[in-house]
């Protein structure tokens, strides 16, 4: 007598969409493409994936069939599944993603990616962690545990997944819908450089998503050894989010503040490859009534960034179930706006973009997967 099989359902097929030149070319390797055609397959599946947006094989039409048909058999185009779409007034939309959990027992994870449309441009803000170690005080992710990195192919994913819901294809529009892309949403950046650093090469090629480097920022709460790095390695742009003018403050709003004080991570600004007065580094400061609003904090701030080619984003602080903080009362805000304007920063106060469908922040998941967001006008 035989012994029952196993009953086991076949693996799911690889996806190429997301995948790096690199990858592509290891993905193509395996279904027995001889080595001296993998570069022109690499180039040709490149093109159809980044610059044309293809979901299906069948679209590649300068590739033989049965090579079309092989690739079919082995691999898909598929992109994380959306579990739910919201579009604001305003035009803004919020997508929550699925991503495979590590383990079977575990439900997918769940990240969000919103698209914010401006006069002139549309950023994507885009996650590149499950969650987040730094423990920011004023911040929903960080009162989660971390789950995991992305990995380079979901960061791209995300952008994918924009460009398919915006029909915002191919990549050579002139009117394209995503212009610029942020690093902005769940998860430190500079915790997850490597995925990032791919993705950024991914998305900023021009024989595909071409999004150029400089319309690409990267925020960081201050990871101070890697910002180097950042610039040398992708020419993005740089954020930092600074939130505080003194040492004692910082350790409590962003505690990663004391491995890296706020003098050594101004240093590292100071050193950042390529900034200039072109090309500035954004620091993000964040409205907390009473906390960091006042005159004072404003004169500081300025005092800080002096000799720093730098812009300045002042976000009204977003609330959160439990947050134990406010958002600074307007004229707060308008008098700190004028002295950092007096000192020749123009300091837009970015106006919170879809508010009506981030009024549930993070309610959209599960209990125990809870993860907070914002989504704001990003100067980028
Ligand atoms: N870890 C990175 C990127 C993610 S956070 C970083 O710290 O820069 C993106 C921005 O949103 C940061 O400036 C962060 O400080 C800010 N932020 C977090 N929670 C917020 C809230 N509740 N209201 C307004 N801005 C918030």
């Amino acid at each position: 007598m035989t012994a029952p099989q196993p009953i086991s359902a076949p693996a799911p097929l690889k996806s190429l969409a997301g995948l790096s030149r690199g990858e592509l070319g290891e993905a193509l390797k395996t279904i027995g493409i001889e080595e001296r055609a993998i570069k022109m397959r690499v180039e040709q599946v490149w093109h159809w994936i980044y610059h044309g947006g293809a979901k299906d094989f069948s679209e590649m039409r300068n590739i033989a069939k049965e090579l079309r048909e092989k690739l079919q058999q082995h691999f898909t185009l598929s992109r994380p599944e959306i579990t739910t779409q919201q579009v604001s007034v305003d035009g803004t939309r919020k997508w929550l993603v699925a991503l495979p959990a590590d383990n079977i027992a575990q439900k997918s994870h769940l990240v969000e990616c919103v698209y914010i449309p401006e006069e002139g441009r549309g950023t994507l803000c885009v996650s590149s962690q499950v969650g987040c170690t730094l423990n920011c005080s004023f911040c929903h992710t960080g009162t989660q545990r971390l789950v995991r990195n992305l990995t380079a192919q979901e960061i791209v994913a995300q952008l994918l997944i924009a460009r398919d819901a915006l029909d915002d294809w191919p990549s050579n529009d002139e009117n394209r819908r995503v212009t610029n892309i942020v690093f902005m949403g769940m998860g430190e950046p500079l915790y997850n450089l490597d995925a990032v650093k791919t993705a950024i090469e991914v998305m900023s090629d021009g024989d595909g998503l071409s999004i150029s480097r400089r319309r690409i920022t990267v925020s960081t709460a201050g990871v101070v050894p890697k910002i180097a790095e950042l610039g040398e390695e992708t020419g993005a742009m740089l954020a930092i989010s600074l939130h505080a003018t003194t040492n004692p403050l910082r350790d409590k709003l962003v505690p990663l503040n004391k491995k890296y004080p706020i003098e050594e991570l101004l240093e590292a600004c100071r050193n950042y490859p390529g900034a200039s007065n072109a090309k500035r580094i954004t620091f993000e400061y964040v409205m907390l009534k009473d906390v960091n609003d006042t005159p004072a904090d404003a004169r500081r701030l300025v005092s800080l960034l002096k000799n720093i080619p730098a812009k300045i984003n002042l976000i009204p602080f977003n609330p959160w179930p439990g947050a134990v903080y406010e958002c600074s009362d307007w004229e707060r805000i308008e008098r700190f706006s004028e002295i950092v304007f007096d000192a020749g920063y123009a300091s837009p106060v970015r106006t919170p973009r879809g508010r009506d469908i981030l009024a549930a922040c993070g309610q959209l998941k599960s209990e125990t997967e809870k993860l907070g967001f914002r989504a704001r006008q990003i100067d980028a």
